[in-house]
């Protein structure tokens, strides 16, 4: 069976300063672990998309990531999850936005392209549909996370965002950088029969307040897969991801300028993205199963397994 599988888990100021051997052990195990979970899907000739599920799960799982169990914190002190999926083989795509008390945000978004008729559910009426679907739900409990609480006590008392992995906010001015907390997760995945598919999952940004929608679940920005070109997912300052409709552009501009997956994704992160102020980055893979990490940050936690017995788990900066 071929196949190639690749993962993040949250792009930003990741650097051999902020890290130690421990942390470094707990990634690796992390992002290993998440590569198992997808890869054993792909061995058996399972799904593009069901491989993605998997390896995202297994990161949700992990309080490690700004997803699911690790999500961060909102202005009122709760966890608002934001996640997708698209199966570039059909185009059909799931999103949630908003979402609370879901253990896994992401089989939600698959179940939403699967059994809504619709691509793109919210807040309580998202919750409305997984309690009918039967979706795993998790308590406020499950979902605790000290560092991330702290990270939010730091700031809450402020009009400031921050994006898991780096001091930012919406007025223009510094905030204190708890550092290295980091982690929206995604996927990407090319199955033994061609297909491919891209899933992304998060808390989004500690101290979010009005229901802010990163660029996460928005199908083209944050996520997109489709057979022809690639499949995408992002990690970064969603607001500039959202404006960039960075996802979506790296297949444009496969598709109707041809360039290659790598040089279409460096348009986008390195030169688009930074013209725009936007740091991050995002994981592709096309249909022969060629893959790329792309980030104009100082790091990104990534993963790679393949058929070929290949397997690459890394954070820093070439
Ligand atoms: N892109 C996510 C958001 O803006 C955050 C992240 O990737 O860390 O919600």
């Amino acid at each position: 069976m071929s196949y190639t599988l690749v993962i993040h888990g949250g792009a930003g100021n990741i650097t051999p300063a902020i890290m130690n051997a421990q942390m470094e052990a707990d990634y690796t195990a992390a992002l290993q672990d998440a590569l198992r979970k997808g890869s054993d899907v792909l061995k058996k000739g399972g799904s593009a998309m069901d491989a993605v599920v998997a390896a995202i799960c297994e990161m949700e799982d992990n309080p490690l990531f700004n997803a699911g169990r690790g999500s961060v914190f909102t202005k009122k002190g709760v966890n608002e999850m934001d996640a997708a999926v698209m199966d570039g083989r059909t185009l059909e795509a799931g999103a949630i936005a908003g979402v609370r008390n879901i253990k896994n945000p992401i089989r939600l978004a698959r179940e939403v392209m699967l059994h809504s008729g619709h691509v793109f559910l919210s807040n309580t009426g998202a919750s409305e549909f997984a309690l009918k679907q039967g979706i795993e739900t998790a308590t406020d409990e499950y979902l605790f996370n000290k560092s991330r609480y702290d990270q939010w006590v730091e700031i809450r008392d402020t009009d400031y965002t921050q994006l898991d992995h780096k001091g930012d906010n919406l007025k223009g001015g510094p905030i204190p950088n708890t550092g290295h907390k980091f982690g929206t997760v995604g996927a990407v995945a090319c199955d033994a029969a061609g297909n491919i598919a891209a899933g992304t999952s998060t808390g989004g940004m500690t101290n979010k307040r009005f229901n802010r929608i990163g660029d996460s679940p928005v199908i083209g920005a944050g996520t997109y897969a489709n057979n022809k070109t690639c499949a995408i997912s992002c990690t970064g300052h969603g607001e500039l991801f959202l404006r960039a409709v960075a996802a979506y552009d790296v297949s444009c501009l496969m598709e109707y300028k041809g360039l290659s997956l790598q040089d279409a994704c460096d348009v986008v992160i390195k030169d688009k993205l930074v013209k725009l102020g936007g740091e991050g980055g995002m994981i592709a893979v096309n249909a022969k199963g060629e893959y790329t990490f792309c980030f104009n940050s100082a790091g990104m936690y990534r993963g790679m397994a393949n058929s070929a017995g290949e397997e690459i788990v890394a954070y820093y900066g070439q």
